[in-house]
């Protein structure tokens, strides 16, 4: 209130003239003090001053009780006002502060943005190569264990084949050859006696080799079967057998016709003990004449199926024709010469040499 009289005087000084009845000031004056509405000269400027300093206790109450209110009022608006100006104000400037930040972020966000997916891209590209050359280089490590698996595969069959060779009469697979010489000591690992039943002498034990005795016993039961007799002249001769008997042929038919039909010592399948010679009844206990007897041909069509195989077949460029001598080679190579119409002694080496292991299969 003060600052408002003490502007207002200020106006009026400066104007150089004196409150007037219709003036805005003039009203307010008369408001602010309580003055009735008169004609009357209103109180110069100096007056209201005065009139200011002059104001009781009572008046000053007076003028609360009847002012008091709205003037609270008037002065909550002002501050209210005020306040809000200010607030919103403020406010405004935080909405700008916040929405400068807000720009920054989203600028700052879409700059992230970019970059990852650019990384990711490059990461992606660089892992696509890395994986397409892991690819690679694990198919060659397939293709590379798969020649390994082969070249294993292969050795282990070679050293079955070996480990099987190793357990089969070193000699008698030796004698698979088709030149061979037998030195004086060879015999057999296992010789075993032919029961007397299969065997034409009731005298002279005859001996094969332990592993063949099985199948030379079939053979023989297989015919028996079929009502074809079947004994055996001879089996397993010793060096020193086969070299007196070549002695006793050579004297009783002269050498040129003995070599005909026996082999020197040395030479003779009958030493590998898995060789023999039938005979069969009708023929006086002779070799000679076997060719024309039924069992004859019931060995040619049966005997391969048990591995038996005629060394010296008719017309053989190898040596002379001899029916009765029988030569076990193993079922399966006895099948290919039937089967091909072969003899062994008219094989390759090579040939007989793959079926050298299965001998005993
Ligand atoms: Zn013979």
């Amino acid at each position: 209130m003060t600052l408002f009289c003490l502007g207002s005087n200020l106006v009026i000084w400066w104007k150089g003239k004196d409150l007037n009845s219709s003036s805005i000031l003039h009203r307010l004056y008369r408001l602010i003090l309580l003055l009735p509405k008169t004609k009357e000269k209103l109180p110069t400027h100096t007056q209201f001053l005065l009139y200011l300093t002059r104001m009781n206790r009572d008046s000053i109450l007076t003028f609360l009780k009847q002012w008091g209110f709205t003037l609270l009022i008037f002065l909550l608006l002002i501050g209210a006002s005020v306040y809000g100006y200010v607030r919103i104000t403020s406010l405004n400037q935080n909405i700008a502060l916040l929405s400068n930040r807000v720009n920054s972020l989203e600028t700052t966000l879409d700059t992230t943005a970019k970059t990852l997916e650019g990384s990711i891209k490059e990461t992606h590209t660089s892992l696509s190569k890395e994986l397409s050359q892991e690819k690679q280089k694990s198919s060659a490590i397939e293709e590379k264990l798969g020649g390994v698996e082969q070249e294993v595969g292969s050795i282990s069959g070679t050293v079955g084949t070996l480990e099987k060779l190793s357990k089969t009469d070193p000699e008698l697979l030796q004698k698979y050859s088709k030149v061979f010489f037998l030195n004086e000591h060879y015999a057999p690992e296992r010789l075993v006696e032919i029961p007397v039943d299969y065997t034409y002498s009731n005298t002279r034990a005859e001996k094969i080799h332990a592993s063949i005795s099985p199948r030379l016993l079939g053979v023989m039961n297989a015919a028996k079967a079929q009502n074809i007799t079947l004994y055996i002249k001879s089996a397993y001769r010793s060096f020193e057998e086969q070299k007196s008997l070549k002695s006793v042929y050579s004297v009783t038919y002269g050498s040129g016709t003995a070599n005909q039909f026996s082999a020197d010592q040395g030479y003779s399948e009958h030493q590998l003990g898995t060789t023999v010679d039938f005979i069969t009844t009708g023929l006086g206990g002779e070799l000679a004449g076997f060719e024309t007897t039924g069992a004859y041909q019931w060995l040619l069509n049966n005997a391969y199926k048990y591995g038996f195989v005629l060394s010296y077949p008719q017309n053989n460029s190898y040596y002379v024709f001899e029916p009765w001598h029988w030569r076990y080679v193993g079922v399966e190579l006895a099948a290919y010469l039937k089967n091909q119409n072969k003899n062994f002694y008219g094989l390759d080496q090579r040939d007989i040499d793959a079926y050298l292991v299965k001998i005993f299969d």
